[in-house]
C-alpha cells in the first residue's frame, strides 16, 4: 500500500513509525513532515492547509489511504476533500471534527444526552456573559468557544482573572473569530486522564489511557504547553475508572454523533476529570490523535495499524480485536528555551546518535543546508523510553534525553512521577 499522512509533528512521526512496521506498507509519504520523519518516508512540501494540491497530489501518487494528523485542517474540513475524489481517508468529515472545533457544539452535545461534563453557561455577547459571571464564584472556567491552540481556556482563580479572560475573548478578540462565542464552566478539581479511541461511528475501540502534562515548568507551575510529557498506562488510576468514563462517556458520545447525523470516524480523543468523588467527566474532546499521547500509546499497539485504520474507514472495527503490549511507556519532551512564549530556531541538535534505547520522535526539526539536524519549533523532540514498568520506562527515557543537547534545552524533569507512588 501507499499511505500518506499529513502532519510534522512528533504525533506524526509516531504514526509514521508504527505504520513502518507493517508488512503491507510499501511507501509513505508525509506532507509535510520534519527531519525525524524523512528517515522512515518520503517529505513532501505541501503544508497541512492545502488540501486541494494534497488531494490532487493523492490521485496523481495512487494513494491508497491517507491519515490526517492535526486538529486544524480536519476542523475546515480536509477530509471531505479527500472524501470528494474517493480517496480512503483516516480522519472525521467536518461535521463531525466539530466536536473539537466547536466547544458549545460539545458542551450542548453532551447536555442534550446526558453525557457527564462541568455545568456551564454559553454566550454570544459580553454584557450578558459578564452579568452571569458576577453570579459566579471563582475558581471558574472561561473558554473561547473555537481552536486557540491550547491558549484559549482560562482556569480563574480569582473573578478579577476571570473577567480579564472574558474581556480579552470578547472585547479585545485576541482569538478573533474563536472567541465570538464563550463557554462559562463550573471549575472540576481532580485528576486528568486522557482516553484515545478508534471509531468508525457505532464501534468504539478504546487505545491504552495516557496522562499529558500541560504546564511548562515542574510541579505543573508555569504556562500551559502543547504538552510536555506524557505516560500509559496509568497503574495508579483504578481500571473500573478506566471502564467508567469508556462506558459512561466515550461510548455514549461516539452514539450521540450518530443520532445527530454527524458520524464520527477517527481518533476521538476525550480529556477527562477524574473527580475526588472517583466519577469521570468530561473536560474535552478532541477529534484526532494527541500530541504527545500518541508517541506513548502507539509503540504500545501489537495489532497492526493499516488493520485498524481501514476497519475503520470501511466500517468494519467491529470484527477487529485490538491487541496492546503490558510494556510501560514514558515520553519526555524536549522543548526549545523560551518555550511556550518566543524561542529561536535553527540550533544545531547533538546527540542524536550517542541515544541508546529510547525512541526519539522528532517534532519540531528541520534540516539545515548542510544536513544537520536543527531546531525548527517549540517542542522539539519526545523521547520515548519503553519497559517493564513506567519506573524502568522513565529511566530510559531521561538516560537518552540527557544525551542530546542544543543551545537552552529545557525539559521537565518529572515526567510519570504520579505513577510512581
Ligand atoms: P488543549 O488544546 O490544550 O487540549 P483546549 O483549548 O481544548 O486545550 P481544554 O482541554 O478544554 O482546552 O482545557 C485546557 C485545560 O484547562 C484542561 O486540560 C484542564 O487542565 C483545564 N480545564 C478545562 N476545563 C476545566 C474545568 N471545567 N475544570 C478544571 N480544569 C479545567
Amino acid at each position: 500500500m501507499r499511505i500518506l499522512v499529513v502532519g510534522r509533528g512528533g504525533r506524526e512521526h509516531a504514526i509514521v513509525w508504527a505504520l513502518r512496521k507493517s508488512e503491507k506498507v510499501k511507501h509513505i509519504i508525509c506532507a509535510p513532515g520534519n527531519a525525524g520523519i524523512a528517515q522512515l518516508a518520503e517529505c513532501v512540501d505541501i503544508a497541512e492547509s492545502q488540501f486541494e494540491e494534497l488531494a490532487q497530489y493523492a490521485v496523481d501518487q495512487a494513494i491508497d489511504l491517507v491519515v490526517i494528523g492535526p486538529d486544524d485542517p480536519l476542523a475546515d474540513g480536509i477530509v471531505d476533500v479527500f472524501e470528494a475524489k474517493q480517496i480512503p481517508v483516516f480522519g472525521p468529515r467536518k461535521n463531525a471534527a466539530i466536536i473539537e472545533g466547536s466547544k458549545t457544539f460539545m458542551k450542548d452535545l453532551l447536555r442534550k444526552y446526558n453525557i457527564p461534563t462541568a455545568a456551564y453557561e454559553k454566550f454570544d455577547n459580553y454584557e450578558d456573559a459578564l452579568a452571569y459571571l458576577r453570579q459566579q464564584s471563582a475558581p471558574i472556567v472561561i473558554k473561547a468557544d473555537g481552536l486557540a491552540a491550547g491558549k484559549g481556556v482560562t482556569v480563574a482563580q480569582t473573578m478579577e482573572e476571570a473577567e480579564q479572560a472574558l474581556q480579552e475573548i470578547m472585547v479585545s478578540k485576541v482569538f478573533g473569530s474563536a472567541g465570538s462565542q464563550v463557554v462559562i464552566e463550573e471549575f472540576m478539581a481532580g485528576q486528568e486522564m486522557s482516553i484515545l479511541a478508534f471509531v468508525d461511528g457505532e464501534t468504539v475501540r478504546p487505545m491504552s489511557p495516557a496522562q499529558d502534562h500541560k504546564p511548562v515548568f515542574d510541579g505543573d507551575k508555569g504556562p500551559n504547553t502543547g504538552g510536555m510529557g506524557t505516560y500509559s498506562p496509568l497503574p495508579h488510576i483504578p481500571q473500573s475508572i478506566i471502564d467508567e468514563a469508556i462506558e459512561t462517556i466515550v461510548v455514549p458520545t461516539a452514539k450521540a454523533m450518530v443520532a445527530e447525523g454527524r458520524p464520527f470516524r477517527g481518533v476521538l480523543f476525550a480529556g477527562l476529570m477524574i473527580t475526588p468523588d472517583g466519577k469521570p467527566k468530561t473536560v474535552e474532546f478532541n477529534a484526532r490523535f494527541g500530541d504527545p499521547e500518541t508517541q506513548v500509546v502507539l509503540p504500545r499497539l501489537k495489532t497492526d495499524l493499516v488493520d485498524i485504520f481501514l476497519a475503520a474507514v470501511n466500517g468494519t472495527l467491529h470484527e477487529l480485536e485490538i491487541e496492546w503490549s503490558d510494556e510501560a511507556a514514558v515520553c519526555v519532551i524536549v522543548a526549545s528555551g523560551g518555550y511556550p512564549a518566543s524561542y529561536p530556531k535553527g540550533l544545531p541538535i547533538s546527540g542524536l546518535d550517542e541515544v541508546q534505547e529510547a525512541i526519539v520522535f522528532h517534532a519540531g526539526t528541520a534540516l539545515n543546508g548542510e544536513g544537520q539536524v536543527v531546531t525548527n519549533g517549540g517542542r522539539v523532540l519526545g523521547i520515548v523510553g519503553l519497559g517493564a514498568t513506567i519506573a524502568e520506562a522513565r529511566a530510559k527515557a531521561y538516560a537518552d534525553a540527557e544525551r542530546i543537547h542544543f543551545e537552552g534545552k529545557q525539559n521537565r524533569t518529572d515526567i510519570a512521577n504520579k505513577a510512581l507512588v
